[in-house]
């Protein structure tokens, strides 16, 4: 029986495909990832942003806003770049992730009671992968890391709370099974079911988590006073003994972007339907009150800075994707001139009054793939903003501006 052994190497050859498909990762489609046809890459900076000088000293904590990540896939250097400022940090920090975790529908309901996250099928599989290749990069990390649901974790036409509590789950399995300091966790948390959440970050800065995706879509409902509108004047009023307040939300109050055009066609996530109008004037009865409030947000995929009403907005939502921020009608990657254009157009900007105030208060946008980190520096009492983009393939501070 010489030949035994070369029989059994050809079974195991044999097997072995299908011994490392059972175990192989899955891949995740690039094809999610090629850009629209015609798309540009936009800078924009007002001139009315004073630099003034940057602190040489370390903050005493960073938080970092991305969003929009749900196709990490799509973005292999802003992972690695952003991933490596996050663990390199000697500052303390947490982490937001401002929605859309999961590209394109969320993941569907299953029960995490295993080890392992190997899911049913395939689909389920993909979901599943998505939002674990952004988890296992933060399994050594010793801040917070905290996500709120988008539009997109719902379903996108489903809207199920049921995928809202699945991401939440397998987010708190893999916090359960992670060995270092720090939590990783789904915000608003499940308790009572509330839609508003305050947490301490330190004694100076608390943060508010919605979900906006459910508040856009249910502030007429009756249960909205319980669930949303109660718990956030009541968050308000906690966070008055803090020095900064951080609004984290998927939906944006102003937007220069895509979903900030007020444009007049049936679009339930744009900024001109009426419920979406009703949850931001929602929050605008809070600003102005004495706080120092910055109300931060995904669902564009670009990253703006909008100072109005003595607020700062900063959208952070080219985590994984990157949209046109205005359409220029000339084939001209400026900004500024798509900008002025519109705003002299007195007709057009008449129909769209947020969107102008949104024009005039902008004082940065870019729609480069990035994120955005802000510094406290208690001693001083300044806080200051960065963005972080992919700028020729490596990692750029495109902007810098002191908030307070
Ligand atoms: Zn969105």
């Amino acid at each position: 029986m010489k030949d035994y052994p070369v029989f059994l190497i050809l079974i195991l050859l044999y097997l072995n495909p299908i011994i490392s498909n059972a175990r192989q990762v899955v891949q995740l489609d690039t094809i999610e990832c090629i850009r629209k046809k015609g798309q540009v890459k936009q800078l924009y900076e007002s001139e009315r942003n004073v630099n003034q000088d940057e602190p040489a000293i370390d903050p005493d904590f960073i938080l970092f806003l991305i969003g929009d990540t749900g196709n990490p896939q799509c973005v292999p250097e802003l992972n690695d770049s952003f991933y490596r400022k996050v663990h390199e940090s000697t500052v303390k920090s947490s982490i937001v992730y401002l929605g859309d975790n999961v590209y394109t529908n969320g993941i569907p309901y299953r029960s995490y009671t295993s080890d392992t996250y190997e899911g049913k099928n395939m689909k389920v599989k993909i979901a599943e992968t998505k939002l674990l290749v952004q988890l296992n990069r933060l399994s050594e990390y010793t801040g917070n890391a905290f996500f709120v649901p988008g539009n997109h974790d719902y379903h996108k036409i489903v809207k199920s709370p049921k995928r809202i509590d699945a991401q939440r789950n397998l987010i708190t399995a893999f916090d359960k099974k992670k060995e270092t300091d720090g939590e990783i966790a789904f915000k608003p948390a499940a308790r009572e079911d509330l839609k508003v959440e305050l947490v301490e970050l330190t004694p100076e800065i608390a943060i508010i988590f919605i979900d906006s995706e459910w508040a856009v879509r249910k502030i007429n409902k009756p249960e909205s006073k319980r669930l949303f509108t109660d718990p956030l004047k009541k968050a308000f009023d906690t966070a008055q003994k803090y020095n900064y307040v951080i609004l984290a939300a998927h939906h944006p109050l102003y937007s220069v972007g895509d979903h900030g055009h007020e444009k007049l066609i049936f679009a339930s996530e744009d900024i001109h339907r009426k419920k979406y109008r009703k949850y931001i004037r929602s929050i605008e009865s809070y600003l102005n009150k004495g706080i120092n409030i910055i109300y931060a947000a995904g669902h564009d995929h670009s990253i703006q800075h909008i100072h109005s009403q003595n607020f700062h907005q900063i959208i952070s939502g080219s985590g994984s994707k990157s949209n046109h921020i205005i359409k220029n009608e000339v084939p001209s990657d400026s900004l500024q001139y798509a900008i002025a254009n519109h705003l002299t157009d007195e007709a057009f900007m008449k129909k769209r009054p947020r969107f102008k105030t949104a024009l005039e208060s902008l004082l940065f946008a870019t729609n480069y793939n990035g994120y955005v980190q802000l510094e406290f520096y208690s001693g001083r009492n300044e806080v200051w903003m960065k963005v972080y983009a992919i700028s020729d393939n490596s990692l750029k501070n495109l902007y810098s501006a002191r908030l307070f």
